[in-house]
C-alpha cells in the first residue's frame, strides 16, 4: 500500500478529503513509480480538494498537479531506479492520479530530471508555480524586455506565481514593482528584491481612460480582469505583459484594444500545463541559475499531507504567502 490525500464523493454529492492507506493495485496505468518525496500546493490544487472547478472527474481521486521524488522502477529507457525526477502539469492531478501520495505512477514523457543545482524539496518550492514564472520571464525576454528598458510590475506578488517572479527578476537586474493586496507581505517582498510594493487598491478599479501614464517596461499578470487591464494600460510604448492567472477573475469586463493599437503592447499568454518537455528542460535549466535559492528557502512554509484539507480553502482565498512545501511522509 502507500499513503494518499484520497478526495471522495459521497452519495450526497458532497466531496471530502482524507489521508488513507491505499492498495498499490489502484494505480493508474503508467511506465514509471516514482516514490514521492515532496509535492507542493497551488490555486488548482485547492480546487481539486475542495472538489470545485470541475477540473476532477472521477472519483475517488488523488490531487497533487505536482510532485518530485525517485523512481522505484521504469518501463522507459530514460529512467532508472534511484534517478531524481520532477513532475508538473499534463493534468496530473486533475484527471490522473497526482503527487499527494507516497507513491504515484505517470508516463516517463511527463517527468523531468531534477536539476543538479536542487533538492526535491526545493524543486517543490519551485513547483508549477515557479515554473510559470521562469515561462513568463522566458517570454517577455523573447519579446525584448531588458533591464534597461525599465521597471517590471508583479501582480499578485505575495502568492506562489508572484513570488518566484519578484526573486527571478531581481536576481536578473530587473527593478522590480510588487502588487499586493497583503500590505503585512511588504517586508517579505522587498526582501524577494522588490524595489516598489504597490497597494492592490491602485489597481482594482477598472478606469474609464483609454490609457494612463506609462510606467512599465513590462508586467506578470497573475490576477486578471480589470487590474488586467489597468496593468496594460500603464506598459510603455512596445511593452508586454504576460498574462498567467485569473486570482481575480477571467473577464476583463472593462476591455479595450487601445494599448494594443496605440502603443504596440503585446499581451503574451503563458501555460505551463502542456508546455513541450524541451522548453520544460530549459526553463528548469533557467531556474537552476537564475532562481537565488537562499530567497526559494525563504518563500517555504512545510506542511504534511493531512494539512491539506485546510490549506485548500485558504489557497482559494489568497491567504497562503509564498510556496507550500508538502512533505508526504509527514
Ligand atoms: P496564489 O499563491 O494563491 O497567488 C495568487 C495571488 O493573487 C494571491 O496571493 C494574491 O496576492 C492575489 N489575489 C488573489 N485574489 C485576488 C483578487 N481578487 N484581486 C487581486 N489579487 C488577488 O496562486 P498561484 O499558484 O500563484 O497562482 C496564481 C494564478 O495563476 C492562479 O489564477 C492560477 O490558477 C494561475 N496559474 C496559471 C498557470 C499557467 O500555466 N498559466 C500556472 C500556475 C498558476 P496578494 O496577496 O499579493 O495580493
Amino acid at each position: 500500500t502507500f499513503r494518499a490525500l484520497l478526495v471522495e464523493k459521497g452519495a450526497d454529492g458532497a466531496v471530502s478529503a482524507s489521508v488513507q492507506d491505499v492498495p498499490d493495485d489502484r494505480l493508474p496505468d503508467g511506465d514509471v513509480t516514482v516514490a514521492v518525496e515532496h509535492s507542493t500546493l497551488n490555486y488548482k490544487d485547492g480546487l481539486c480538494i475542495a472538489g470545485k472547478g470541475g477540473l476532477v472527474r472521477s472519483y475517488p481521486h488523488v490531487p497533487g498537479i505536482d510532485f518530485a521524488g525517485t523512481v522505484e522502477a521504469s518501463a522507459d529507457p530514460r529512467y532508472r531506479p534511484g534517478d531524481k525526477v520532477i513532475l508538473t502539469g499534463w493534468r496530473v492531478g486533475e484527471m490522473w492520479w497526482g503527487g499527494y501520495a507516497t507513491r504515484a505512477k505517470v508516463k516517463g514523457d511527463w517527468l523531468v530530471p531534477l536539476p543538479e543545482a536542487l533538492t526535491t524539496r526545493q524543486a517543490m518550492a519551485v513547483g508549477t508555480a515557479g515554473l510559470t514564472a521562469m515561462l513568463a520571464v522566458m517570454a517577455l525576454e523573447k519579446a525584448g524586455l531588458s533591464p534597461p528598458k525599465g521597471e517590471v510590475l508583479v501582480t499578485g506578488a505575495a502568492g506562489g506565481v508572484g513570488s518566484v517572479a519578484v526573486a527571478i527578476l531581481a536576481r536578473l537586474g530587473y527593478r522590480v514593482a510588487a502588487v499586493t493586496g497583503r500590505t503585512e507581505t511588504a517586508d517579505y517582498l522587498r526582501g524577494l528584491g522588490a524595489e516598489t510594493v504597490i497597494d492592490r487598491a491602485e489597481l482594482a478599479e477598472p478606469s474609464a481612460k483609454p490609457l494612463e501614464s506609462e510606467r512599465w517596461a513590462a508586467a506578470v499578470d497573475a490576477v486578471g480582469g480589470d487590474m488586467l487591464m489597468r496593468v496594460l494600460k500603464q506598459v510603455k510604448y512596445d511593452g508586454a505583459v504576460a498574462a498567467i492567472g485569473l486570482a481575480a477573475s477571467a473577464a476583463i469586463p472593462s476591455f479595450t484594444v487601445i494599448p494594443f493599437i496605440l502603443r504596440g503592447v503585446s499581451l503574451l499568454g503563458i501555460d505551463s500545463v502542456m508546455r513541450p518537455r524541451d522548453e520544460r528542460l530549459d526553463a528548469w535549466c533557467r531556474i537552476g541559475t537564475d532562481l537565488p535559492l537562499d530567497k526559494l528557502d525563504h518563500m517555504i512554509a512545510e506542511y504534511g499531507l493531512s494539512d491539506l484539507p485546510a490549506l485548500a480553502p485558504a489557497i482559494l482565498d489568497g491567504k497562503v504567502r509564498g510556496r507550500p512545501v508538502i512533505d508526504v511522509q509527514r
